[in-house]
């Protein structure tokens, strides 16, 4: 049965295929690519869950004696797609919502214990000796310093940790944590991996990098990365110092991955979407 097929293709697709995943370690110097790809898994294991119910359906509508025959197959499919259906909604709700409180409520204690900040700059600076950099993003976003970063710090270091949070702010990079951070909720304990989250985290850590090596240079970049190593940072913010610095580095000196690579992961993510999607139609067009 096609719904039996999709409940075990969710089960595959958020725990064995996250782990072989996290252990390609190629995918990360296609960092984008590598995104696209970690989003396409958890969708598709979502979309998978959620699309078994709908798959039985057919089975239900033209079939008089499947739900005596195939009775618990059935209540199996519809409690996997309930559960996780509520558990999509809840996440959903209660995960946005917290981190903005957590976000604002730091704004604004930002905004005062800060030392006479520029105005009209989102730039704060705490006074404190441990040298760390964090952002806080937003509407009204805030890049975070302590004095110990601008004291510990050249000037070129310290604009490539400014380009690094930059990024962040720019592309939004919080939504897309906070994104992954919903689905990886919704997966029940067991069979959630924390490997899809740490790689997502590592993943736009490395593409701030990588903005930062643009925008102010590769010497100045790994500086900063070295001077931040093991700094930390509120929950609710996106820090410098996150994921292993000796990861970052090592990325920083690699080459871009080839072309045929890169093309290679976007089909992986578009098959990996079209799997769950293709196997609800069969189950409808097949009768
Ligand atoms: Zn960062």
């Amino acid at each position: 049965m096609i719904a039996l097929l999709l409940v075990t293709l969710a089960a595959v697709l958020s725990w064995p295929a996250p782990r072989l995943m996290a252990r390609a370690e190629a995918f990360r110097r296609s960092p984008r690519a590598a995104l696209v790809v970690w989003q396409a898994v958890t969708v598709a294991a979502l979309l998978a869950a959620l699309a078994a119910a709908p798959a039985a359906a057919p089975l239900v509508l033209f079939d008089g004696q499947a739900v005596d025959q195939h009775f618990m197959i059935l209540a199996l499919v519809v409690a996997v797609s309930g559960l996780m259906l509520a558990r999509l909604l809840v996440a959903g709700h209660s995960i946005g919502r917290r981190m903005r409180v957590l976000r604002r409520r730091h704004r604004e204690l930002v905004d005062i214990i800060a030392l006479e900040p520029q105005p009209g700059s989102r730039v704060r600076v705490l006074e404190h000796p441990t040298p760390t950099a964090y952002c806080l993003p937003g509407r009204q976003s805030r890049v975070v310093l302590s004095q110990g970063v601008i004291e510990a710090m050249p000037p070129r270091a310290l604009a490539a940790v400014l380009a690094h949070e930059g990024a962040h702010l720019m592309a939004r990079h919080d939504l897309l944590v906070e994104f992954f951070s919903v689905i990886h909720e919704t997966m029940p304990a067991a069979v959630r991996s924390p490997e899809a989250m740490r790689e997502v985290r590592l993943l736009v850590e490395v593409l701030a990098d990588r903005a930062s090596v643009r925008k102010v240079g590769v010497e100045e970049t790994r500086l900063a990365l070295l001077t931040l190593a093991g700094s930390k940072a509120p929950e609710a913010a996106m820090a410098a110092g996150v994921g292993s610095t000796a990861v970052r580095l090592d990325l920083l000196a690699r080459p871009a991955p080839n072309r045929l690579m890169t093309a290679a992961m976007y089909a992986y993510a578009v098959g990996l979407i079209l799997l769950p999607l293709g196997l609800l139609a069969l189950a409808w067009t097949s009768r």
